[in-house]
């Protein structure tokens, strides 16, 4: 038996099915985190199956999850919906609820968030409900579990009865007459559904479901009489007619009480997302996020787990393993230079990782992050950019790859392919370890350094994306953002771990597999001359290594970017498979003489902004290249931000060693400010205009 969830996006479908079968699905407060349907099975019978389906304000085909979600509920037909109606937002909801009635199908509505609603002092009349609804209705709190196994055993008991309840009439007068008439030249338990759907012109519904096509023009003079009298298109008739039925029918179901007052959510939101206070305490939030887990105590830990645990204690044991065994030299040096350095580095980071994560995933879960997006939204917009697209970049903070994902939400192709072009600039957590070095060995371990690098990749980002837009690639409108402020909660411990533990756990398997690889492979063209002699670590500066070949090769390019040393541009090179490897790599290479000789502070500071901008990793850039299905634009996505890391990095060094050092005024720096002026001409000139007309001869 198959029970699908079907509700509008943050109404708290996610926290149910996991409630139910006890699965760690993904729950964000922001839309377009399902965008495919997933199932489980419900605890305690594993003969029924969940369905969490994709997020929907309405059943008609526009965006991807409505598609989604229209498919499955129309042709796979599960045996019962619980439609999930999020309580403190229930006039909104209700329209969604309207039309899956209409599809004939037996249904459970499950009024959520009751948590809320108790403390806001709102009651909702739920017989009322179900009189008028002519449906089952109950409520819960998927968050707290409460009344959801009750639901559950509700659905079940209609599916198996298949109790299809009495369908609510929304419309009323010629309206419904017309609707009758059509509903009269089909058939079928969806027949009403279906006949709605002819009338609002969507015409997919004939294709998708092989309908004769004539009842297309069968139709017409029925829609276009209805048109005539009310004066507006069909589309808009239904949808006044739907919001008309709702509107009464909240008034006679809903009670505030008297003595509501503005909940704590408005208060906390009227000064967190203020006009002029939201970004400073954007910054702030931030600032704190790094200060602790990578300056301080992030920084503590991973010290311990470098220096003592990946620097000692594992070698050490090591070394004593090896000799006991006779294992042979090489082999010994592989293990211990080779894995250990390489991926005992990368995860002696973990400790740092992983409290940036649990910063990421309190943010999220209390629902700050929700109003982010909505603060991030109205900036924006302000730019003509897509409010929709700042969910990836929050998502990409933790890992570009599910950042890139996020972005099949956006339906506008132009604005999908630009978000998943620009959203791995903002700081990874892989990227983050970079920072946390640099600053670190050459800035005193200040949090600044990392903070000011997030807020930089978002003025990138948001320049990139002006500068795009004005290109007739991009050019257009962007698609409005509709979303729902989930109440603001207190984090939940499990929650938060799951999600901790989720994002950890690619992080572990990257060091286990791409890292480990390369690391390995590193190893050995660090160790071996050319003719494949193997070169004692103590001999290295005599000996040339394969690597430094490789290096010395190609240092003239990083020559300009302030680092023309063979070790900062093999790591960058390396560091393109996995961004841990770009710390890790530098750390190996300095080796006992330590960072700081390899770079100056300049040079050090623009091998990080180089690192930050360019293309994130293997994973990612195969995630670009799937994602865009195209390789024309994926090819343009990768260059564009090969070039736009060099060119930043560039402009970066040249002008600072010019200001802050005292370099004189040379080519580099003249190079630099024509690279500025050009940057600042893209981002202002005026923008491309689709021309007008012209399309009949095209
Ligand atoms: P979906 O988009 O419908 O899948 O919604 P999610 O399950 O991701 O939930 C959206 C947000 O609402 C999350 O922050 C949940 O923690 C929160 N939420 C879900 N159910 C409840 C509830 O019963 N009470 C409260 N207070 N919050 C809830
Ligand atoms: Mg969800």
């Amino acid at each position: 038996m198959i029970i699908g969830l079907a509700g509008n996006p943050n109404s708290g479908k996610t926290t149910l099915f996991n409630d139910l079968t006890g699965s760690s699905q993904y729950t964000g407060n922001w839309p377009g985190v399902t965008v495919e349907k997933k199932d489980g099975k419900l605890k305690g019978h594993p003969d029924v199956t969940i369905q969490d389906l994709p997020g929907i304000y309405s059943l008609s085909p526009y965006t991807l999850e409505e598609v989604v979600s229209r498919q499955y509920l129309v042709h796979e037909q599960p045996d019962a919906i619980i439609n999930i109606v999020d309580g403190t937002n229930i006039e909104r909801n209700l329209y969604l609820t309207t039309q899956l009635l209409e599809l004939g199908l037996p249904t459970l509505i499950a009024i959520n968030m009751v948590d809320v609603l108790e403390k806001t002092g709102v009651t909702i009349d739920t017989k009322k409900l179900e009189k008028e609804l002519g449906c089952k209705v109950m409520t819960i709190s998927a968050l707290k579990g409460k009344g959801t196994k009750e639901a559950a055993k509700e659905a079940i008991r209609l599916a198996k009865a298949h109790e299809v309840g009495k369908r609510p009439e929304i419309f009323s007068g010629d309206l419904l007459k017309a609707i009758q008439e059509i509903e009269g030249k089909l058939d079928g338990d969806m027949k009403r559904w279906f006949a709605i759907k002819l009338f609002e012109r969507d015409n997919k519904i004939i294709q998708d479901n092989n309908l004769n096509p004539d009842l297309k023009t069968v139709v017409e003079p029925i829609i276009n009489k209805i048109e005539d009298e009310e004066d507006d298109d069909a589309e808009s008739i239904i949808t006044s007619a739907r919001y008309e039925y709702i509107t009464n029918l909240t008034r006679q179901c809903v009670v505030a009480s008297k003595k509501q007052t503005k909940s704590l959510s408005d208060k906390i939101d009227s000064i967190v997302t203020n006009r002029y206070l939201a970004l400073p305490i954007f910054a702030i939030i931030i600032f704190i996020m790094y200060y602790i887990s990578v300056t301080t105590v992030g920084t503590w830990m991973t010290d311990w787990t470098n220096d003592v645990l990946f620097g000692e204690i594992v070698p050490n044991a090591l070394t004593a393993l090896c000799s006991t065994l006779g294992v042979a030299d090489w082999m010994q040096h592989l293990l211990i230079d080779g894995v250990v350095g390489g991926v005992g580095t990368v995860l002696g980071f973990v400790p740092q990782i992983l409290l940036i994560f649990v910063f990421l995933s309190i943010l999220e879960d209390t629902g700050y992050m929700a109003r982010i997006a909505f603060i991030m939204d109205r900036l924006f917009r302000k730019f003509g950019l897509s409010g929709k697209s700042f969910i990836p970049i929050l998502i990409g903070s933790g890992c570009g790859v599910p950042g890139i994902m996020a972005a099949r939400t956006i339906e506008d192709e132009a604005d999908r392919r630009m978000t998943i072009m620009l959203c791995t600039f903002i700081p990874c957590a892989a990227k983050t370890e970079i920072i946390a070095m640099i600053s670190s060995v050459f800035f005193h371990g200040s949090a600044w350094i990392a903070t000011s690098m997030y807020f930089l990749s978002l003025a990138v980002i948001v320049l990139s994306g002006i500068a795009l837009k004005k290109t007739r690639f991009f050019a257009g409108e962007s698609a409005p953002f509709v979303m729902e402020l989930p109440a603001y909660h207190l984090p939940q411990a499990k929650t938060v771990l799951m999600r901790v533990l989720e994002r950890g756990k690619h992080f572990i398997v990257k060091a286990g597999t791409i890292i480990f690889a390369v690391s390995v492979i590193t190893w050995f063209l660090m160790s071996y001359t050319p003719t494949l002699q193997y070169i004692d670590p103590e001999s290295a500066a005599v000996s040339k290594s394969i690597l430094r070949y490789i290096g010395e090769f190609i240092a003239p390019i990083f020559a300009p970017l302030g680092f023309g040393n063979w070790e900062g541009g093999v790591s960058v090179l390396i560091a393109l498979s996995a961004k841990e490897l770009a710390a890790s790599t530098v750390v190996v290479l300095a080796g006992k003489a330590g960072v700081a000789t390899l770079f100056t502070t300049m040079g050090a500071f623009s091998y990080m902004i180089l690192n930050l901008f360019n293309p994130p990793c293997i994973a990612a850039m195969g995630t670009i290249w799937r994602e865009m299905g195209s390789r024309f634009w994926a090819i343009f996505a990768i260059s564009y931000q090969l070039v736009l890391g060099y060119v930043l990095s560039f402009i970066t060094y040249q002008l600072g060693s010019f200001l802050f050092y005292g370099a004189s005024l040379g080519i580099g720096q003249i190079v630099a400010i024509g690279l500025v002026l050009g940057i600042i001409y893209m981002v202002v000139r005026p923008g491309y205009r689709e021309p007008v007309g012209e399309l009949v001869n095209a």
